[in-house]
């Protein structure tokens, strides 16, 4: 029995698994592999297993990515995906699972590192690149990029030019957002760049690192417990063939989706952690509504889902990449990341 619901439902929606390689100083040689991935001809490449208390859990996804796959093999199943938003298509790619599961890794990669530029570098390069050829035949387009990070459910503007951001200020209006008739989504003060280049987008994505590097002074780490929204917005015209589109990409890097029991929260990390709990089953909600076809999707329940609402069903394409630690020691979140991507909790 295969435990994926989604799969059966999908419609516009993909979920890809990703399995990291163990680093070195994760398990022991003698120690029982918690992950396999069965060769049958069915569940190669698609199929994954999970060692648990002797128990095995299998799940199936679209694609499995196994530990060895690299960055260029993983946007090679992405990148049609991404071209899409040049053809006019609203897509969100997802990066989930827990801290330390290779989400980052997915997304960005080592910046600099040629051969390990993740999902959003490798697009920007490719869509910059289609671009260039579009031009022959005809077609302008213009983009503009905006990045923010969602953290305890309030916005923070990763491109702002004022360092000092007004979080925690009673400026409840600021970073309010609002979706026009058209399925535009406009956060009210949200910087809004202008790019030609993916050299210019690169530059934006240091400085929005940056920005949220500084915002980790209080917590060690919080750009683990915050969303990171990547938004390229792209606006296609061809006068000879009077025709237009307009495509968004948007690439996600979640907050870490480990349970509450194990940060051993209390106070502000409590609180933190409950909001993330309640953005990513938000999150989940929807998908699986969208799945459904249900007629009421639960947009509503969080930021994260508000925002990227008019992304999120129609046609628009949605992909979720599950990542999961191999390590023997994380193999109870692994179990509960991918049973949330299944979704057959
Ligand atoms: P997350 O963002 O989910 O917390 P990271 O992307 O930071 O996780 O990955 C945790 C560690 O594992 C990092 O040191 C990262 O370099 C390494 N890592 C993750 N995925 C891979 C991979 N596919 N190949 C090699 N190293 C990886
Ligand atoms: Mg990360």
């Amino acid at each position: 029995k295969l435990h994926n619901t989604i799969l059966e439902l999908k419609g516009n929606i993909r979920v890809f698994c990703r399995v990291r390689p163990l680093l070195l100083d994760e398990g022991m040689e003698d120690e029982t592999k918690p992950i396999s991935f069965p060769t049958t001809t069915e569940a190669l490449g698609r199929g994954i297993e999970v060692l648990h208390h002797g128990q095995t859990h299998p799940f199936m996804f679209d694609k499995v990515f196994m530990p060895q796959t690299t960055q260029e093999e993983v946007f090679e199943e992405v990148s049609q995906l991404v071209q899409s938003a040049l053809d006019g298509y609203k897509v969100c790619i997802f990066a989930y699972g827990q801290t330390g599961s290779g989400k980052t890794h997915t997304m960005m990669g080592t910046p600099g590192s040629y051969d390990d530029k993740g999902l959003i570098p490798r697009s920007l390069e490719q869509i910059f690149e289609a671009r260039q050829k579009l031009k022959e035949q005809g077609w302008k387009y213009e983009m503009q990029v905006s990045m923010l990070e969602i953290y305890n459910e309030t916005i923070r503007d990763l491109l702002s030019a004022n360092k000092c951001s007004t979080e925690g200020s009673a400026n409840k209006q600021q970073y309010a957002i609002k979706h026009d008739a058209n399925g535009t989504t406009y956060v009210s003060d949200l910087t809004i760049v202008d790019v030609r280049s993916s050299k210019e987008v690169s530059y934006l994505l240091n400085r929005a690192a940056q920005s949220r590097s500084v915002g980790k002074t209080q917590m060690n780490e919080q750009s683990s417990r915050s969303h990171f929204v990547f938004t390229l917005r792209i606006f296609g015209v061809n006068e000879t063939l009077e025709q237009q589109v307009q495509g968004v990409l948007n690439l996600i890097d979640l907050a870490g989706s480990e349970r509450l029991s194990k940060s051993g929260s209390t106070g502000d990390r409590l609180k933190e952690t409950q909001a993330i709990n309640r953005s990513l089953s938000s999150l989940s909600d929807v998908i699986f509504a969208l799945a459904k076809k249900e007629e009421h999707i639960p947009y509503r329940n969080s930021k994260l889902t508000y925002l990227l609402q008019p992304c999120l069903g129609g046609d628009s394409k949605t992909l979720m990449v599950v990542n999961v630690s191999p390590a023997p020691s994380s193999v109870n979140e692994s179990l509960c990341s991918l049973r949330f991507a299944a979704r057959v909790n």
